[in-house]
């Protein structure tokens, strides 16, 4: 079994927390832990107090159901965990003998919700994850831990459940794999796990979106897991049945945090290769922008407008149409495109109106 205090970076396989969205009855606590393969399952979830975003959905049983979540552990024994919103979450999860606790997506978001939170907790030896707010905030989410960490928790950690923005996608809460890395890059001994689940929220991809958390060297997983999904009050559509988990976690290939020293080798001559290339990548940016300087005077001079509809357009068939010969994906060579475009409209708005 895997604590998160224990986690080493040359780890064997990482920590991994299993088990429902929410608690529905002891059957299904117990159904569902029995089902799981018990050496790969760290830490045993399951929401007690569910933070719904519209009334009148499921809001979790409550108190109620810290015996069912103890039943399991002492069945089993399996550590277990549930998310806490408020002081008597607090209380009555730690009364209840839950080892782990979580602070939810929504709750990051309020500084004076993780505050209360902290101080319910002031001087407990306890573990703790604080999953990132709904909004991309490295700060909101830093900040979190830090209310934490200065009411003396020493054994915690953060969960990536993705980040909800307008833009339409295939993800339930988009990845935004670089907030997560960032945390990682301030923080280097802070375990980061990744919630495939919320970030998915549909059960097809949650296998994809695991591997890419390992190859991008996460310290963990939280797997939504239910032994019927489909009849779950709550996420119905992205937990997995046990028999699906334990696939799951058993295909996921883990990749090494420390390389050995031949791989480290090879790898450094691949990037030795690419920073080359990056250079230039750069070179040629800068020649590209000598150009655009003399456009711009050349238009300043003859009083032509800036913002060209036809070469624009222009511009943009012609790339999509050499990157589709070249087996690039075409979307990302559109937007290189399109940023390289608004930097050369910026750069000529500059020259033409500096009198
Ligand atoms: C959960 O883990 O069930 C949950 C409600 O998560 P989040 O806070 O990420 O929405
Ligand atoms: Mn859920």
């Amino acid at each position: 079994m895997r604590l998160l205090d224990t986690l080493d970076k040359n780890r064997e396989r990482p920590l991994v927390i299993a088990g429902p969205c929410s608690a529905e009855s002891c059957e299904q606590m117990l159904a569902t832990a029995k089902e799981l393969n018990h050496e790969r399952v760290d830490y045993y979830r399951a929401g007690i107090w569910k933070p719904r975003t519209r009334p009148g959905s499921f809001e979790g049983y409550g108190k109620k159901a810290l015996p069912w979540l103890k039943e399991a552990k002492d069945t089993y024994g399996f550590r277990t965990c549930t998310e806490v919103a408020k002081t008597e979450h607090v209380e009555a999860a730690l009364d209840a003998d839950v080892d782990l606790l979580w602070v939810g997506a929504r709750t990051t978001t309020n500084p004076f919700a993780v505050q209360e939170i902290a101080e319910a907790l002031a001087g407990v030896d306890v573990e703790v994850l604080v999953k990132n707010p709904i909004n991309p905030d490295l700060s909101l989410w830093m900040g979190g831990i830090e209310r934490l960490k200065r009411k003396g928790i020493t054994k915690i950690g953060a969960i990536h459940r993705g980040f909800s923005i307008y833009a339409k996608s295939n993800f339930r809460n988009q990845p935004l794999w670089q907030i997560p890395l960032e945390l990682k890059r301030n923080c280097p001994d802070l375990p980061v796990i990744c919630d495939p689940s919320h970030i998915c929220g549909r059960r097809d991809i949650i296998f994809d979106v695991s591997q890419k958390a390992l190859d991008l060297n996460f310290d963990g997983l939280m797997i939504e897991t239910h032994i019927n999904p489909d009849v779950a009050l709550s996420d119905a559509a992205q937990q997995l049945t046990p028999v699906v988990y334990n696939e799951t976690i058993h295909a996921l290939e883990l990749s090494l945090a420390n390389p050995d020293s031949q791989s480290r080798i090879h790898l450094s001559e691949y990037r030795n290769t690419i920073d080359d290339l990056d250079t230039e990548l750069l070179q040629i940016l800068r020649s590209r922008m000598d150009i655009v300087e003399k456009i711009a005077a050349y238009k300043k001079e003859h009083k032509i407008s800036i913002y060209q509809k036809e070469r624009w357009a222009k511009i943009l068939t012609k790339s999509n149409n050499k990157a589709e010969q070249m087996d690039l994906d075409t979307k990302f060579v559109q937007d290189i495109f399109r940023a390289i475009h608004q930097s050369s409209i910026n750069l000529q708005e500059k020259i033409i109106r500096k009198r």
